[in-house]
């Protein structure tokens, strides 16, 4: 049995229930920012819970258009809530997200980052009324010009 473990992590097991959930897209290229966003940004323990789809808190705002999907985003941040007693959500958005556009309707002056922060807005005033003593945050993550011509990452709050 013991042959066929592949890693064993250098950390030790920390079982402590995390009360803070994290909604964001799955784009891999903003993972390593958020999560250093949320460790020396936020100041909080990187053991999280996260729950990500590409587009983020997108299925919360379908109730109406694809209940299916707003529904399987709310059963699962309900259990959430219940079962480890979440008391803070952090929902991130960031630039050019393509679920975004590959999925925007209408003109392609369409304002996307409008529109996600419009989702932001709706996603985190559900979470408000429907779960009472639940902090609820939301963020921008978008690209700048750093020093020496790389671009670095920035969060605003929105
Ligand atoms: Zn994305």
């Amino acid at each position: 049995m013991a042959d066929s473990v592949v890693f064993q992590s250098a950390e030790a097991w920390d079982g402590e229930r995390p009360q803070t959930l994290v909604i964001s897209c799955v784009d891999g290229r903003w993972r390593p920012y958020i999560q250093e966003f949320l460790v020396q940004g936020l100041g909080i323990s990187p053991h999280t819970d996260f729950m990500a789809v590409p587009g983020g808190v997108e299925p919360l705002t379908l109730v109406d258009l694809i209940p299916k999907d707003f529904n399987f985003f709310r059963r699962r941040i309900e259990a959430l809530v219940a079962g480890h007693g979440t008391r803070r959500v952090i929902c991130i958005a960031h630039q050019d997200c393509s679920w975004y556009a590959e999925r925007k309707i209408g003109p392609v002056t369409i304002d996307l980052q409008g529109r996600q922060l419009k989702d932001l807005r709706r996603a985190a005033a559900w979470m408000r009324e429907t779960f009472q003593n639940i902090r609820v945050e939301t963020y921008f993550a978008r690209r700048i010009a750093g020093d020496g011509g790389a671009e670095k990452v920035v969060f605003e709050a929105v």
